[in-house]
Parts: C-alpha cells; sequence; structure tokens
C-alpha cells in the first residue's frame, strides 16, 4: 500500500552498496575479451552539477551497468580535471587559495555524483591537482624533453589582457578569451611548445584505424588541415646579397600566371629587406596594426588591406618578369612559408586583392567561360613549354623544372605555458652558467607551493615569479643558483594522459603498471561533448602516441569508439545560461522525483549516439515518474504463474533490448520496458519474471529495481545477477498471425511479435510487397483492425 518513496529507497540502497564495496573494479579483467574500459571526460570542479554532467554520468552509467550484467568487467572511473583558470579568478575574487576552493568544490561535487546512484569505483579516483598526479605529467613532460618534442622559444601568442595569460588558438573564440570573454591582443613571449606538428601526418593516417564517426574524424583532419603542392622560390631583384622569398601553393600549374608576390607582415624577411623599402613607415604602420589582429579576425572574409614594398621586386624563375612584392595580414606567418605567390586569375582572394590595386590579372588556363576568376582545372596557355598540358600533367612537370614538392599544415605545435599560478609547475631550471636544465626525476614532484595570496601583475608573469623562496633553487648540473621556471602548463596537458592513469590511480612508482595498462587499454568506448573534437581529443591522441613510441603504452590509439553525446537545453528550447532564467538545477528534480527517474528521463530524451540538442521538458520527467509508481505498483501483484502474454512480453523483451543498448538506444530500450510492464501489469506474471524486468530495468533505475528485487523476495543484490537470455522457443511458437486483407480477400499474412500496435502493423503490411501491389495507386476507403487477427483494407475501386 505504501507509496514510491524514492528518497528513502536511494538513500537506504546508496548505503548499502558503499558498505558492500559494490562496485570494486576487477584488478585485472579475467581475459582481454572480457574487459571494457568505459570513459566518460571527466569534469571541472566548478563546485555545482549541472544537468550537462547528470546527461555526461548517469546515461554512461546505464551503458556501464548492461555491460557489467552481461558479464564484462567493467572499468568506469571517475575523477576531477582541477587545475585551471576557473579555479584561480574565483579564488581571486573571493580572496580564498584556488586550492581550498578547489578541494571543497570537490567534496561537494562528489556528493552530488554520488546521488545518481553509478556504479564508480571510488578508489580509482583521479584529481589532475593531486601531486601524486602531477608528479607523473611533470615526469612525462621531461620524457617529451628528452625526447627533442618539447622547445623553448620565442614565440607569436595570444594574450588575454584580462587573464594576464597566453591562450593556445583552441581558447579562442570568435577572437575573445572564452574564459573570460575579453578581446585577445598578439605578442611576442618565450613560450614552452610541443612539437605536435612532428606528429601530423600519424594524426590523420591512423584515423583509419578507430572506430569513430566519420564526423569527428573529418573534423580533426580538417584541422591539421594538411594540403601537398609545392614549393617556389621568387629570389629577390637587385638586393646587396642573394635573398629568396619561399612560397608555397597547392596550385602549381598557375605559375606562369604569378603576377605578385605577398609577405605576411611579420615574416622576417620584411624587416630584412627594410634598407631597400622606400615607403617604411607605412609598411611598418601596417605591420602594427596586423599585430592587433588575432588569426581568425585576419583571416575573416572581408576586405583584403595590403601595403607594396616600394623598391623591392621579384625575379618570375621562367619568365624573369619582374614581380611586386607587397605585405597582407590574410597571410599568415605560421601556415605554409608565410608567403605567397599571388595568381588573380585562378584565386577569389587574389583576384579581389589585383583588383583593389590595380594588378595584373594574366589568364593561364583555359575554361569554357570567360569569367575570371575561374578557380577550376582546365588546360595550360600563356605557359611557355607547358601550352596545352592538362592541369594535372602541367603541376608534375612545372613541379619538376622550377619547384620542389611540398606538404604543409594548418596544425601548430602546441604552446603549454600558462603565466598562471594554479597549473602544474613546468619542472625545469633556469641556470646563467648551464642555461635550462630538466628537474633530476628524483626530485619529482615539484610542487606548487602553498601561497596566502594570488596576485597578478601587469609584467606578464606568473604568481608563482614573486615567491622568491620557491624560485630560488640550485641548478641540478653546476649546483650554482639557478631560478624554477614559473610557467605552468595548460590544463590539456593534464588531461592528455588522465585516462591512462585511471588504469592504476594509487601507483606511487610508476604513471601506471604495464599489468593495469596491458589490462585496461585501450578505452573501449569514450563519451564526451563535441567541443573536445579538435583540443583535447587531439591533444590526448597525440600524447598517447608518443608514449607508445617511449615504450609506455601497449597501443598508439587510445579510443577505440568515440561518442559526442548532444546538448540539454533549457525547457525553451534554448541553451541553458544563468542570464536567460532556463537553468534546470538537477538537485532539486532529484528531491522531488528521484535519481531513478532523472536519470531515466535523461535516457528517453533522445538516442544517446547522436549529437542532437535536446530541451529539457517537465512534463517529460512527470511521465517517466508516473511509469516508476506503476512499476512499483507490480510488487503488490506477483501471481504464482506467467501467462501466455507475460511470457511472450518478457522474452520479447530479453531479446530485443541488447540491441538499444548496443546502439546507445537506451530511448527506444526504455519504451521497449514500457510496452512490456503495459503487457504484465494487465495480466498474471510470476516472482522469476518479474525479476527478469527488474535486472534489465536495473541498468535504468538501481535503486527502484533493487528495492523491488528485495521486497519480491530476491536475495542479494541485483547488480550481481547475469542478465537474462529470452526463451527463443516461447517466442518461436507464439508469434501472432495476423492475415492482411484487401476488400475481403487475404493477400498476405504477417508474422508478429505480441503486443505489436496497430499502427506498427499497418506500417508493416503496407511494406510488404504482396500488399502494397494490391494497394498501389488506389485510394484507401475504410481499415478494420481484429486484434491480433486481421487488418482489413477497403478500397475505392
Ligand atoms: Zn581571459
Ligand atoms: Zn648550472
Amino acid at each position: 500500500m505504501n507509496s514510491y518513496d524514492h528518497k528513502a529507497i536511494e538513500a537506504k540502497w546508496q548505503q548499502q552498496w558503499a558498505d558492500a564495496n559494490l562496485f570494486k573494479t576487477a584488478t585485472v579483467p579475467r581475459t582481454p575479451e572480457d574487459k571494457m574500459y568505459l570513459l566518460t571526460e571527466f569534469p571541472y570542479p566548478s563546485g555545482n552539477l549541472h544537468v550537462g554532467h547528470w546527461y555526461a554520468f548517469a546515461v554512461t552509467d546505464i551503458f556501464a551497468r548492461y555491460l557489467h550484467h552481461i558479464g564484462k568487467d567493467v572499468l568506469f572511473p571517475v575523477g576531477f580535471d582541477s587545475f585551471g583558470l576557473p579555479a584561480e579568478n574565483a579564488a581571486i575574487k573571493r580572496g580564498l587559495n584556488p586550492k581550498d576552493w578547489t578541494y571543497s568544490n570537490i567534496d561537494y561535487m562528489i556528493g552530488q555524483i554520488k546521488s545518481m546512484g553509478g556504479m564508480f569505483d571510488w578508489d580509482k579516483k583521479v584529481v589532475t591537482s593531486d601531486p601524486e598526479y602531477y608528479k607523473w605529467t611533470q615526469w612525462l613532460f621531461l620524457q617529451f624533453y628528452k625526447k627533442g618534442l618539447v622547445k623553448h622559444e620565442k614565440t607569436h601568442v595570444n594574450w588575454c589582457p584580462s587573464c594576464k595569460t597566453v591562450l593556445a588558438n583552441e581558447q579562442l573564440e570568435g577572437g575573445v578569451c572564452e574564459r573570460c570573454g575579453s578581446a585577445v591582443e598578439q605578442k611576442e613571449m618565450m613560450q614552452w611548445n610541443i612539437e605536435i606538428t612532428k606528429y601530423a601526418d600519424r594524426l590523420i593516417d591512423d584515423l583509419d584505424a578507430v572506430k569513430w564517426p566519420e564526423h569527428i574524424k573529418e573534423a580533426q583532419k580538417n584541422w591539421i588541415g594538411r594540403s601537398s603542392g609545392t614549393f617556389f622560390e621568387f629570389p629577390v631583384s637587385d638586393f646587396n646579397a642573394p635573398v629568396n622569398i619561399k612560397v608555397f601553393t597547392t596550385r602549381p600549374d598557375t605559375f606562369y600566371g604569378v603576377t605578385y608576390v605577398v609577405l605576411a607582415p611579420e615574416h622576417p624577411l620584411v624587416q630584412k629587406l627594410r634598407s631597400q623599402i622606400s615607403n617604411w613607415s607605412d609598411v611598418e604602420t601596417y605591420i602594427q596594426k596586423a599585430n592587433q589582429k588575432t588569426d581568425l579576425e585576419r583571416q575573416a572574409n572581408k576586405e583584403k588591406t595590403g601595403v607594396r614594398l616600394n623598391g623591392i621586386t621579384v625575379t618570375h624563375p621562367a619568365t624573369q618578369e619582374q614581380i611586386p612584392v607587397f605585405i597582407s595580414d590574410y597571410v599568415l606567418a605560421q601556415y605554409g612559408t608565410g608567403a605567397v605567390m599571388a595568381v588573380p586569375a585562378h584565386d577569389e582572394r587574389d583576384y579581389e586583392f589585383a583588383n583593389k590595386f590595380d594588378l595584373e590579372i594574366k589568364r593561364v588556363i583555359l575554361s569554357e567561360s570567360d569569367t575570371l576568376p575561374f578557380t577550376g582545372k582546365g588546360s595550360l596557355v600563356l605557359s611557355t613549354g607547358f601550352d596545352g598540358l592538362s592541369s594535372q600533367e602541367a603541376a608534375d612537370k612545372i613541379t619538376e623544372k622550377f619547384g620542389q614538392k611540398a606538404t604543409t599544415y594548418k596544425l601548430q605545435d602546441w604552446s603549454v605555458s600558462r603565466q598562471r599560478y594554479w597549473g602544474c609547475p613546468i619542472p625545469m631550471i633556469h641556470c646563467e652558467k648551464c642555461g635550462t636544465v630538466p628537474v633530476a626525476e628524483s626530485d619529482l614532484p615539484v610542487r606548487l607551493p602553498e601561497m596566502a595570496k594570488i596576485e597578478m601583475r601587469d609584467d606578464g608573469k606568473s604568481p608563482l615569479a614573486h615567491n622568491t623562496d620557491w624560485v630560488n633553487t640550485t641548478c641540478p648540473t653546476c649546483g650554482g643558483a639557478a631560478h624554477r621556471e614559473t610557467d605552468t602548463l595548460d590544463t590539456f596537458v593534464d588531461s592528455s594522459w588522465y585516462y591512462a592513469r585511471y588504469a592504476d590511480p594509487l601507483n606511487e612508482n610508476e604513471f601506471a603498471s604495464k599489468a593495469a595498462l596491458d589490462a585496461w587499454m585501450p578505452v573501449d568506448f569514450y563519451s564526451g561533448g563535441s567541443e573536445h573534437t579538435t583540443r583535447h581529443l587531439l591533444y590526448a591522441r597525440f600524447v598517447y602516441k608518443v608514449m607508445h613510441d617511449l615504450g609506455l603504452v601497449p597501443q598508439s590509439e587510445p579510443f577505440i569508439r568515440r561518442n559526442n553525446r548532444g546538448l540539454i537545453l533549457g525547457p525553451d528550447g534554448e541553451k541553458m545560461s544563468k542570464s536567460k532564467g532556463n537553468v534546470i538545477e538537477p538537485d532539486p528534480v532529484v528531491e522531488m522525483v528521484g535519481a531513478d527517474v532523472v536519470r531515466s528521463y535523461l535516457a528517453f530524451i533522445g538516442p544517446y549516439g547522436e549529437a542532437g540538442n535536446y530541451p529539457w521538458d517537465p512534463n517529460g520527467v512527470v511521465g517517466i515518474r508516473r511509469f516508476f509508481e506503476r512499476v512499483y505498483a507490480l510488487r503488490d501483484k506477483i501471481a504464482t504463474r506467467d501467462s501466455v502474454e507475460t511470457s511472450l512480453a518478457i522474452n520479447t523483451l530479453l531479446k530485443n533490448i541488447r540491441t538499444d543498448f548496443e546502439q546507445l538506444k537506451f530511448n527506444t530500450g526504455l519504451s521497449k520496458i514500457m510496452i512490456c510492464v503495459n503487457t504484465i501489469e494487465k495480466s498474471e506474471f510470476s516472482k522469476h519474471t518479474f525479476g527478469q524486468l527488474l535486472i534489465v530495468l536495473n541498468s535504468y533505475a538501481p535503486h527502484l529495481a533493487q528495492e523491488l528485487w528485495a521486497e519480491s523476495g530476491h536475495t542479494g543484490f541485483i547488480h550481481n545477477e547475469t542478465f537474462p537470455m529470452a526463451d527463443e522457443s516461447v517466442l518461436a511458437h507464439q508469434s501472432i498471425k495476423i492475415a492482411i486483407q484487401i476488400n475481403g480477400k487475404t493477400r498476405s499474412v504477417l508474422e508478429c511479435e505480441p503486443g505489436t500496435t496497430r499502427d506498427e502493423i499497418t506500417v508493416r503490411a503496407k511494406a510488404d510487397p504482396e500488399v502494397a501491389k494490391w494497394l498501389e495507386g488506389k485510394e484507401i476507403l475504410k481499415e478494420v483492425y481484429v486484434d491480433n487477427r486481421l487488418l482489413s483494407f477497403v478500397t475505392k475501386g
């Protein structure tokens, strides 16, 4: 008689599961086939769990529980990506220490995550700001350094004047800082860069080996931006020393159409040629303006600007013509060679620029239309020695005679220096005598010092630079006075390897043991947000490849399957934001209807494997709650036997729902459970059948399933039960045969599972070729359905 008291039920079972350490991960899986490493991107400890976190963790938990029930040894860990700017900014604002702020948020969020009832093994927790973790981040950095992949160099960087730190291109959104929204400036600074570009080809080519959705692979390929083409060199005429401008082009067939050359404003040659540039002050003003713009602004599709370098020409290597040279900010120094040959007749951007500056437009590729620019391929004209050749043939021959085959990438090296306190210290030491030297591995971790007050000054340095006790140290090489590097690592370095640590998070002697890595890696399934496609996901693949090359990990790809999940929108269909007042806080909803309802509602909202946008629907939540109240009431209706309908319904469910789980269609899976319940609640069902239903339901609503399992006389934890197999013999003999009649004549017989709805039968009947041919072109006047027996169409004519 008592009603479904979710609060009491959820609290009771969470306690019992914890007491029994029910979700402890196997140390090593029984066999490689039995292991399933299920990963979801770990959260930043912002201090409050939002609906997005629930969608990330609670719905993935449904999958984890299913995999466990079918007999997999599941590693399903959780942790915190806990270094980073927001903690530091919030701490400065509130006058707190970032560490205190971060760790109290973590404690609070652990409580919130526990309220989901997930099967997380908390002994596997990883927190990136723990010295036990960042010791290994530093150790890995040193291995990269020793392999020659780390450079300390003057770099052109994005600088956020408000956060007072360098940002990677990946951390800009439309030219502004993604953290604070400030306009970003350009600066030259000494930076630590990791040479991800050396892995560009492998990062593209190895995508063939992973089972990822094509759109994610494509996004990574575009980001890396590999293009094949040709280098040409244009010698500067009449200069006091031989100087060549090297350009990259993907269209060597248009070589004879070059009428000017453009350099990036920051190209080193511009300074080198200065003595011969007669309009230097104009040039200098233009360079300064370009320096204020971000790469994105410079590439935006707007009117092209530039300045001609008066007094400078280059000689075309084939025609010997004298060609003018410009600087323009649409050319970026770090892409290709930082210089382009301009072919206005055959390139949109060059055409626009040539018209603006009244430059020669020379057509060298024929096409049927006279319109310029013509950017397609065709046969060559005005190209001495190559006239009449196709673009394809000419490209090879011109490259052979005048150029050099080349591949360029848009991907740039990974700038990892951050001038902030709350991050992993870079384990390097600067000595006047020895230069920059690594900290001895035996001295790791270089601990972040406790600082009473974190203060950002305008000197472009990390607050660590003002902590002289910490900065002053001795040189590991000569023993003389030296000082520590004060930049900290970008948090994307912290998160680039955390999945490997999950395999063995308590290990004090290694980042993870070989046995643990062999047992658990690679990640079988990785669920995350689409915003990480060209950032975290690319860095993690790169880092894992280097680790593999160093002999540290067993494979060269860390993630076999990847799924970008969708976004939960506010009830108004807009992205949730405080300013719009449409944020759904999960805690009060859980309080009101229970974690099981919230988990299941989020699963029901749409297919988890497709990155759609789903508005939060309060009525949908109520619908799930009502359904669970009906399930709860079933405990008073258990009979001694199953009716035929019950037997068919449960076995149909057991047979079909596996596919829904495996395809991440937790929404249709829950519909199937509802269909089964619709049947059995009107019929007779046994304790055994009820138990089977509960094991299926346990993935979605583990507290409710466990409570009913105990209430209906089953013993032990339902978590330990095996997912039941369908009794195929029941299904084979008991399918329902429905005659499909047209104007009174039986034309076909459909075999359906019991419980198939009239709508579904109608759809299937119309798709049946034997029926379709009789209905083709006819207007249906009437449809008659007799339950489980007959569907009859009456047509006109
Ligand atoms: Zn900022
Ligand atoms: Zn030294």
